[in-house]
């Protein structure tokens, strides 16, 4: 039987040693998401079974749930790949949660909604949403910095270099309220990404810090997603090492509570998606550039804290990239679309030519050969994890050439590597 024994860090439960029947698991988790879906509405019928999941999950460390489910999910992918996936494992990838869901159970943000994330991606989703709402006027955040010099887009002409731009004042602010939140000790402890709606920044580095260290003490997991500045990065380290050290000294002796436990509930997952500066100047204009990202990963690793990489969205070949960076993960490498694609409109500018060029450029990226040719080459890569954007692509492949195959009585292929779209 296999069995993962796992040390659940809360204060209170720091002497508790909880022990995960991984076969039992595994049973549970096919047993509920990978029934059939039958008639009816798949979206509906999905989270009814995610709902039951829950249940059946109990007391089960959520760390431990997601390491496994999501080895599922990439061992069902590939047979899904290889035309091999049995109806089961074609029903838990439907079942796949959609952006940060897939990655933890619950998510906290300290920015004001009528504000922006100060990266100001040029794909970002959150601002389009706020923008959509009339939170924020991206149209004219856009021409202020444009008219700064910072030449974000819909102008021609030399941009600032991305150092002076990092200097530019960008309206981003803290929801202080929410950012001074009480954290009472909850029934089940959670594995809690932080932040999904914006970046960690020097202005608000120490709410970061004062909620994190809030939400370790009473049990829940936090996986810390950015762009990073390594300023923040080295503060959040020095922080939860500084906490474990005095939690150690104050509750060692009663509970067992040794120097590096809360440092094992945190993992760091830095976006990174492309090696290429310039094409992260046109994406990412206000984010740091790569060589401080890999900076923060080489950090965070040397300092003992579980590294993590996500390429969603990637932005350019993913495999040069992870043989630049796959030294300094320690954790999981996850590789995903864009899931908004830049649009005029929210914008409310005329892209460039040579802007248009790069969205085309992104386009032809996605193209399922690409993505075909991309998963077939990293497969071996045991960090290698697939957000459900790249899973619907051969999802929907498949389901396409089913549906031709059942009107044309053709024999269906024993693999998805030929299928075009
Ligand atoms: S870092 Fe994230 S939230 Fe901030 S602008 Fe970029 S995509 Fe949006």
């Amino acid at each position: 039987m296999n069995h993962l024994y796992i040390l659940n860090q809360g204060i209170n439960d720091i002497y508790m040693s909880l022990v995960v029947d991984i076969d039992a698991l595994k049973k549970t988790i096919m047993s509920t998401l990978g029934k059939s879906m039958g008639g009816g509405n798949k979206k509906n019928i999905v989270k009814r079974r995610r709902a039951e999941l829950k249940e059946k999950l109990g007391d089960v460390d959520r760390n431990t749930y997601r390491r496994v489910i999501n080895g599922m999910i990439r061992d069902a992918f590939y047979h899904l790949v290889d035309g091999k996936a049995t109806g089961e494992e074609i029903n838990l990838l439907e079942s796949v949660e959609f952006g940060t869901k897939q990655w933890s159970d619950d998510s906290f943000n300290i920015m004001k909604t009528n504000s922006t994330c100060g990266n100001l991606c040029i794909y970002c989703y959150v601002s389009g949403i706020y923008n959509h709402y009339g939170r924020i006027q991206l149209k004219d955040i856009i021409k202020q910095l444009n008219d700064a010099g910072a030449k974000i887009i819909g102008v021609e002409g030399e941009r600032m270099t991305s150092a002076d731009r990092q200097s530019m004042l960008l309206p981003f602010e803290t929801d202080e309220e929410r950012a001074s939140k009480y954290w009472g000790k909850p029934k089940m402890p959670k594995l809690f990404m932080i932040p999904t709606a914006h970046d960690i920044f020097p202005s608000n580095v120490d709410y970061i810090i004062s909620n994190v260290k809030d939400m370790l003490t009473i049990g829940h997991s936090i996986l810390i997603v950015s762009k990073p500045r390594l300023e923040c990065i080295r503060k959040i380290c020095e922080a939860i090492d500084e906490m474990d050290a005095t939690y150690a000294n104050q509750w060692g002796d009663e509970y067992g509570v040794q120097p590096g436990d809360y440092k094992k509930n945190v993992t760091f997952r830095f976006t990174i998606g492309s090696n290429d500066q310039t094409i992260l100047d046109f994406w990412e204009p206000f984010a740091p550039g790569y060589a401080e990202r890999v900076e923060c990963l080489k950090l965070a690793m040397e300092m003992g804290y579980e590294t993590s990489v996500s390429m969603e969205p990637f932005l350019s070949d993913p495999a040069p990239v992870i043989e630049a960076i796959d030294q300094w993960v320690s954790g999981e490498i996850w590789i995903g679309e864009m899931n908004a694609k830049p649009s005029e409109k929210v914008f409310d500018v005329e892209f460039t030519s040579s802007e248009r060029a790069k969205i085309d450029e992104i386009a032809t990226l996605y193209q399922f050969d690409n993505i075909n040719r991309i998963v077939t080459e990293l497969r071996s890569n045991q960090k290698v994890n697939w957000k459900e954007s790249i899973i619907k692509v051969f999802l929907k492949a498949r389901n396409k050439r089913t549906r031709k195959n059942r009107s044309s009585r053709e024999v269906v292929p024993t693999t998805l590597l030929d299928y075009g779209e």
